[in-house]
């Protein structure tokens, strides 16, 4: 995946992303930071093709990412919404998005690595329970519905922003754990503000004012930024 010279702005003369190059191999994890409101989001959704770029491309294997038709899109990225967006259904259709494709199999297969296999033999209509009428969900189950949305077709490309916000710390190392076992070869671009959970290996991407900062393995700008590191202490201090 590779960006190049990409600006966006939502409003005339008033860029959100300016100048953005980054070079993205398969099986690279990169997660975005940055304070609220830089364009972290914005970012995945030009990634996504939901928004065009002013200027520059975003290209996957040389195809620019704006001219992906919306059938393909679904097979080559698996995304999770800031906002954890349920749709109007069952159970299985959160997962299936009425993709014919998915199997009940798959569907529980999902729903078991991000541990809400519990769900599906809670209610005796299992994957065809409506929600939120015969099945309610909490808004961390919720969150762990869309991650299982997101895993439940394999796709070579996971899109995460902030997926563990609303997650206690039990469900939040699993997640981890699961999109760490499932993403193997894949690109996976993540956002988070949690900056402790970003482990060493990972590459980190820091936004500032709509242009990259600064990029690396977390463990060396751990030690060479000054605002990650400040960040990552003030996170220590607040959660002790
Ligand atoms: P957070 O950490 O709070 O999720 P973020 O880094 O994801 O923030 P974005 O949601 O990408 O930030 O927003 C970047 C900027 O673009 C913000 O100034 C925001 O107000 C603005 N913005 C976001 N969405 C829109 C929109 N639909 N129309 C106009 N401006 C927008
Ligand atoms: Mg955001």
């Amino acid at each position: 995946m590779e960006f190049k010279d990409v600006s966006f702005s939502y409003e005339d003369n008033q860029a959100v992303l300016k100048d953005i190059y980054l070079t993205i191999q398969g099986g690279q994890t990169v997660t975005f930071i940055g304070r609220t409101g830089v364009g972290k989001s914005t970012l995945l959704k030009l990634v996504l093709g939901l928004l065009p770029a002013d200027h520059g491309s975003i290209t996957l294997n040389g195809i620019d990412v704006s001219t992906i038709a919306h059938s393909a899109q679904r097979q080559l990225y698996g995304s999770v919404d800031q906002n954890f967006p349920l749709i109007k259904g069952t159970l299985k259709q959160q997962i299936t998005l009425n993709d014919p494709a998915i199997s009940d199999e798959m569907v529980i297969s999902a729903l078991s690595k991000v541990g809400l296999s519990k769900l599906c033999t809670q209610v005796s209509q299992g994957l065809d329970a409506l929600i939120p009428q015969e099945l309610s969900l909490s808004e961390g189950q919720k969150q762990l519905v869309a991650i299982a949305r997101a895993i439940a077709t394999d796709p070579p490309i996971l899109i995460l922003d902030e997926i563990s916000s609303g997650l206690d710390s039990v469900s939040d190392a699993r997640i981890k754990d699961t999109i760490a076992k499932v993403s193997q070869d894949k690109i996976v671009l993540s956002v988070t503000h949690r900056l402790s959970s970003i482990s060493d290996e990972e590459t980190v991407v820091i936004l500032q004012e709509g242009v990259v900062k600064n990029s690396g393995l977390a463990k060396d700008l751990k030690e060479s930024d000054p605002w990650f590191k400040k960040a990552i202490t003030l996170e220590k201090l607040l959660h002790q």
